[in-house]
């Protein structure tokens, strides 16, 4: 079929999936007014094969042209493309996630980590997803239930998604995932293990890859960012969206061509940990513009205010540099310092990668209370888009709110602040910032495994006589 445009892409999801959103089921999520921006939001990443080809788009001789978003990294320049191309699709996306990233993450984890279980099975999935040009949303969190105890242990055993049947053809899953992104607006589900499985585990120890309209699967969309926005004083948020959901498996029957791992809970760690060397290289990837944003507007708001030259805003704006570079100089580290995996297929630095993560989410919300420092309070005061709309408030608008730059320079620059960080997607890309990808815990535990020690401790073996 080759590259899909985002009409196609839009077309694709009109299918019988069972989506249930505030209290009501979803007849179409690519026309619901609520849905509709998220879909919009994810079609950018089919938009940029047609005028960003040479980022977007790879020619191969065997394979056609197909989307760079699944082209397997075979190299560190591979992984460096892919970082610039992330960076490139996010900056179209106001610094958020857009789509295919997640699944080609969980594509190249399956390629690596499935070798004595179902490569095969990943191998013909992965060549499909590249010739329909297919989008996935990654289902891995479990709802997770009681967190000291494992997934057996349970009381309930379908905290953790499990088989609950199997035969010559198929499987047969039940349980739910959480917080699951795109699930509503992906053509497929790919469905990955959480974490590293004990032998009592087996059932739990579990991967494979549907279509969204699978019956049995039922996904129930998050309402927080519900509401129309007007983009004046939502300037982002109007536009750009995500769709989590939870998403229900109701004894759901998986055929075995695509089962990638049954059985095998001493793969599980390994396949939950290859997507994640993969994914947070995503996130600190697509995180980049999202820095760009805040320096950006830490500079324009200061400016607006008059307070550009007073030493305690040069001293924080300096402090958000730092912040915003390490960030950034620990991505393209990441990408430098990759090696070859197993099937040869490359990975970033993990130590890198969950450093850099670990930074940018550690800096964040200092870096989200200096723009509410610098901004003052009309973050929380300011009036909105029916006020701005209305041509007898508008005026007295921009007569009062005017300061070092015209009121309405001002106010749009305050009102994007805001949307940034005082309003309910404020609140949501600082949730995003703590958790999605793992948690702060999950990028620290990533650190320490990934840190050899061994110069460290040698040189002060030395030094000491020990
Ligand atoms: C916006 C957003 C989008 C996301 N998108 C996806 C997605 O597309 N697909 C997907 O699979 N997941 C997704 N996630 C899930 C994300 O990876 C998880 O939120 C993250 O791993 C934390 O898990 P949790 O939310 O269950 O929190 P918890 O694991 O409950 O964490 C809460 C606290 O408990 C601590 N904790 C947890 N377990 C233990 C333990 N055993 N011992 C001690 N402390 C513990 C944690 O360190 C943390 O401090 C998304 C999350 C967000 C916020």
């Amino acid at each position: 079929m080759g590259l899909r445009t985002p009409e196609q892409y839009r077309a694709g999801l009109t299918d019988g999936r069972q989506v249930f959103y505030r209290g009501e089921q979803v007849a179409e999520v690519a026309t619901h007014p609520e849905l509709a921006p998220a879909v919009d939001h994810s079609s950018l990443c089919f938009s940029i094969a047609a005028d960003r080809p040479d980022l977007a788009v790879r020619k191969d001789a065997e394979l056609g042209d197909y989307s760079a978003f699944y082209h397997l990294p075979r190299t560190a320049e591979d992984l460096r493309t892919r970082g610039a191309l992330i960076e490139e699709v996010s900056r179209r996306g106001a610094g958020t996630i857009v789509l295919k990233e997640v699944g080609s993450d969980a594509l190249f984890a399956l390629l690596r980590a499935t070798e004595g279980a179902g490569l095969d099975a990943a191998e013909a999935f992965y060549r499909r997803c590249l010739d329909e040009d297919l989008a996935l949303a990654v289902a891995q969190t479990d709802v997770k239930g009681h967190r000291a105890l494992g997934p057996s242990a349970q009381a309930d055993p379908d905290l953790y998604l499990h088989v609950v049947a199997s035969d010559a053809d198929s499987i047969t899953v039940r349980g739910a995932k959480t917080h699951t992104s795109f699930s509503a607006n992906a053509d497929e589900l790919v469905v990955l293990p959480t974490r590293a499985m004990g032998p009592d585990d087996a059932a739990y120890a579990v991967s494979f890859a549907v279509p969204v309209d699978t019956p049995g699967i039922s996904l129930y969309v998050s309402p927080h960012l519900s509401g129309e926005k007007h983009p004046f004083d939502h300037p982002l948020s109007a536009n750009h969206k995500l769709l989590e959901s939870l998403t229900v498996f109701d004894d759901v029957r998986v055929p075995r061509d695509r089962v990638f791992l049954q059985g095998r809970p001493d793969l599980a760690g390994p396949l939950a940990i290859a997507f994640v060397d993969y994914h947070r290289f995503t996130a600190i990837n697509y995180k980049l513009p999202l820095l760009d944003i805040i320096i950006g507007a830490a500079h324009l708001v200061a400016e607006a205010n008059g307070i550009s030259r007073a030493g305690h805003v040069k001293d924080k704006i300096a402090r958000l540099v730092a912040w915003a570079e390490t960030v950034r100089g620990l991505a393209e580290l990441a990408a430098l310092r990759a090696r070859e995996g197993a099937q040869g297929v490359w990975l970033p630095d993990p130590l890198t990668v969950n450093m850099a993560k670990y930074t940018f989410a550690h800096g964040y919300h200092e870096a989200v209370a200096t723009l509410m420092d610098l901004s003052g309070g009309l973050l929380a005061t300011g009036p909105g888009g029916e006020d701005w709309d209305n041509p007898e408030i508008r005026p007295v608008l921009e007569k009062y709110y005017a300061a070092a730059v015209p009121g309405e320079q001002r106010l749009r620059i305050l009102a994007f602040i805001s949307d940034l960080t005082a309003g309910s997607y404020g609140g949501y890309q600082s949730v995003l910032a703590t958790h999605a990808e793992g948690s702060l815990e999950a990028e620290k535990m990533q650190i320490a495994r990934s840190y050899d020690a061994t110069r460290a401790t040698e040189y002060v073996r030395g030094l000491a006589g020990v």
